[in-house]
């Protein structure tokens, strides 16, 4: 194992912003941009582990185009054309296999590209790879991914957080400046949170879900990290689009999250009423990072906003809620992986039935986590359970909602911690999914509701000396709420 060195330096240590600035001024190209990000891949995933799949050719292919353009002088297609970015192996692509983390789509390639990949490819945005995650966005720290341990550039003993660890991971140790993840119940924001990078859950609706496989439809969000907010903001506008062929995405214009990000960092809070949930002051919490965040909420108050407590009760059901609804709908959207339609197939020696094949099939390409879900979901929707579980877990989600709902009468956005501890031991959770699934409990309340949520750097714990996260929450199509006042809690740390 080569030994992995935290401080990264060049090109691979700037934002997606300055390479942005560099690439278009002609100071740079692209491909020395892209080469450069490939270079610290393979210098330092050995130990990492952040990706399933490098695609250099084709990354350095989009960057000559770009790099022919600057050259030309013509107009480029985006503000980040040109610069790299890490996406998350849940999205379907068509030059690369889509494998979800699991041993069920092992080398499955893709006749289309999710949306999401449409629209970095049409702005010019060079895809390094594609992302280790657990197996199909199902977890919190790798661990499920049925192929390999993804590492905390941070201390290589814990974990990056999960599902999109990968991408976290590529991002905090200078593998590439953007990545693209999916938040089901915290999958982009927690990992951000673990490893000092930035990442968003957007308004759910806002970024298609066509070819991003599905975990739970109306939980799922695609959304943007890095390690800047402005980054952050730069990423999402690229893949926010209204699409047909995601039947709950929105035809409403994207909040000017870019402007909010500029504005933000140049300005201050004053007028801001930003809340804070009783319900999260939890005795669990490790005390280091509850320092931080409380120093976090004193910053906010300098810049000037005014910090005002909102009580959410119904967050304290959001475990069950969550538990049932998520893996409801995971029941329903993995019965496609039967080895007939999709999938690996086992007991395919003309000695089974085709139920026995599906059967076979399903028991050898999914993992524990998967199957222990499809379990509980199946259950839950059984015949007889439907109204005592799912119903009731739908009433508690409404409930949650409007507790959300009352809280932005009074506030602007509402700030919390990300996670109760910062970034634990690989293995210290595995054999506890009900430790592991707690781990969740701050984030998760945000996608019952719908609604977006950054993470972003709030420093380090004193107790573990490990990155604390910050996390940010708006009402639904305010998503610039989120950039205005994380650029000014930025800006105001630097
Ligand atoms: N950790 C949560 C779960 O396992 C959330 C995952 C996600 O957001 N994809 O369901």
């Amino acid at each position: 194992m080569t030994e992995y060195t935290t401080p990264t330096s060049g090109l691979t240590s700037l934002s997606a912003a300055e390479l942005a600035e560099k690439i278009h001024s002609g100071e740079v190209t692209s491909r020395e941009v892209t080469q450069a990000h490939l270079d610290r891949i393979a210098e330092t995933d050995e130990v990492l582990g952040a990706f399933l799949h490098v695609g250099a050719e084709e990354a350095l292919a989009v960057a000559d185009e770009i790099d022919a353009k600057v050259a030309a002088g013509e107009e480029l297609p985006s503000a980040l054309a040109g610069v790299p970015v890490a996406v998350k192996d849940l999205f379907v692509t068509t030059d690369a296999p889509t494998t979800a983390a699991s041993k069920m789509l092992e080398g499955y390639m893709s006749p289309y590209d999710a949306t999401v990949v449409q629209n970095l490819r049409a702005a010019g945005v060079p895809i390094l790879g594609k992302t280790n995650l657990d197996e199909f966005a199902m977890g919190s720290s790798n661990e499920n991914s049925a192929y390999k341990l993804t590492r905390n550039p941070h201390d290589t003993e814990r974990t990056p957080g999960g599902s999109g660890g990968g991408t976290a991971a590529a991002l905090a140790s200078g593998q590439a400046p953007l990545g693209i993840g999916t938040d089901t119940g915290g999958s982009i924001r927690q990992p951000a949170a673990l490893t000092g990078t930035v990442g968003v859950k957007p308004t759910y609706g806002t970024v298609s879900r066509y070819g991003m496989i599905a975990a739970a439809s109306s939980l799922d969000q695609g959304g943007p990290s890095a390690r800047t907010v402005l980054d952050t903001a730069l990423l999402h506008e690229v893949i926010a689009s209204h699409d047909a062929f995601d039947a709950t995405s929105v035809d409403t214009p994207l909040a000017p999250v870019v402007a909010a990000a500029r504005e933000g960092a140049a300005g201050d809070l004053k007028g801001t009423k930003i809340g804070v949930v009783k319900q999260f002051n939890r005795p669990g919490n490790q005390p280091g990072v509850q320092a931080a965040i409380t120093k976090a909420y004193d910053e906010l108050a300098n810049l000037g906003a005014e910090i005002i407590e909102v009580d959410c009760p119904h967050f304290d059901d959001v475990m069950g809620a969550y538990y049932i609804i998520q893996t409801s709908e995971v029941s329903s959207n993995l019965s496609r992986f039967d080895g007939m339609r999709y999938g690996h197939r086992g007991g395919d020696d003309g000695q089974h039935s085709a139920n026995e094949v599906m059967a076979i099939s399903r028991a050898e390409g999914f993992g524990d986590e998967v199957k222990r879900r499809i379990m509980l979901g199946t259950y839950a929707l059984s015949v007889g359970y439907y109204d005592a579980y799912y119903l009731q877990a739908q009433r508690v989600r409404a409930l949650i909602a409007q507790d959300f709902t009352k809280a932005f009468e009074q506030v602007d956005v509402i700030a919390a911690p990300v996670t109760p501890t910062t970034a634990f031991k690989l293995g210290e959770k595995v054999d506890d999914p009900l430790a592991m699934y707690n781990f969740d409990l701050f984030t998760l309340p945000l996608n019952l509701a719908g609604l977006p949520g950054m993470s972003l750097p709030a420093g380090f714990a004193e107790d573990t000396n490990l990155p604390v996260g910050l996390q940010l929450m708006a009402p639904a199509f305010k998503d610039d709420r989120l950039y205005r006042v994380g650029a000014a809690f930025e800006a105001a740390r630097a």
